[in-house]
């Protein structure tokens, strides 16, 4: 049985949306041609403490950063690195943060310049699907609803789903049950409660689905070398329709704070 959240801790996981956001944020202003993913790292890590909080991913299983890095093929858990980012790459930012006791998870795919039009589908795509899946997140639903909305809306496009990675609970441990698949059956697996917060994070490759883990034991590559997507937000399930814990609008809209 999964204990929903009370307000008060919803109120505390809210903190951490908001940061974590904020945080995606400032590295999208530096994301350009030319720029290490070791500097949107360090961007980053500097901004969290300077909130008074923690980097969560940093030491997580003996994770070496604060951001999980993922540069094109790499679909995620890549480390940031002396990798000069080029025209028409994609980065995917992965963050968390640990504050006040709760955790935040958020992660956004970025393009690097002008990337060509079947990549910039995968983006749009990849976000779109993460959107219909936090429509099915919904008290009542059950999790194969949401991810029967992410996969259909992903392979409408051609897209495939990538199946050994998923989405998760989120609260005082950054991944708490249950699992959140980006792939189902609608009506299928547990129940959606009111006051359930859950992160759901499709990962969606332009090529073949498979996938295979780098020799570091971490970086999980395409099998085809096919670019990868990924976008990630953390929800409350509630009645009617999921509210959001994080948000892409500091990133799209210019949010000032
Ligand atoms: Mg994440
Ligand atoms: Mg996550």
């Amino acid at each position: 049985m999964i204990r929903p959240k009370t307000e008060e801790e919803i109120a505390l996981m809210r903190e951490n949306g908001i940061l974590v956001s904020r945080t995606l944020a400032e590295v999208g202003k530096m994301v350009a041609p030319g720029v290490t993913t070791l500097e949107l790292n360090r961007v980053a890590e500097t901004f969290i403490r300077d909130h008074g909080a923690v980097p969560s991913f940093l030491g997580y299983d003996g994770f070496p950063a604060a951001l999980c890095i993922s540069v094109n093929d790499v679909v995620v858990h890549g480390f940031p690195s002396d990798y000069v980012l080029r025209e028409g790459d994609i980065v995917s930012v992965d963050c968390g943060t640990f504050y006040k006791g709760y955790n935040g998870d958020s992660a956004y795919t970025f393009p690097v310049g002008e990337v060509d039009a079947q990549t910039r589908k995968l983006l749009d795509v990849t976000k779109e699907s993460l959107y219909r899946g936090i429509a099915a997140a919904v008290a009542g639903n059950r999790i194969g609803d949401i991810g029967h909305a992410v996969q259909t809306y992903a392979e409408s496009f051609g897209f495939s789903v990538v199946r050994e990675l998923e989405g998760h609970g989120i609260g005082k441990n950054m991944h708490e049950n249950p699992g959140v698949p980006n792939y189902g059956r609608k009506g299928q697996g547990i129940r959606l409660i009111d006051g359930m917060t859950i992160c759901i994070e499709p990962m969606i490759n332009a090529g073949t689905r498979n996938v295979y883990l780098a020799r570091n034991g971490w970086a999980v590559h395409t099998e085809d070398h096919a670019k990868s997507a990924h976008f990630e937000l953390t929800v409350v399930v509630r009645k009617g329709q999921a509210e959001l814990l994080s948000s892409f609008d500091f990133i799209e809209n210019n949010v000032k704070f």
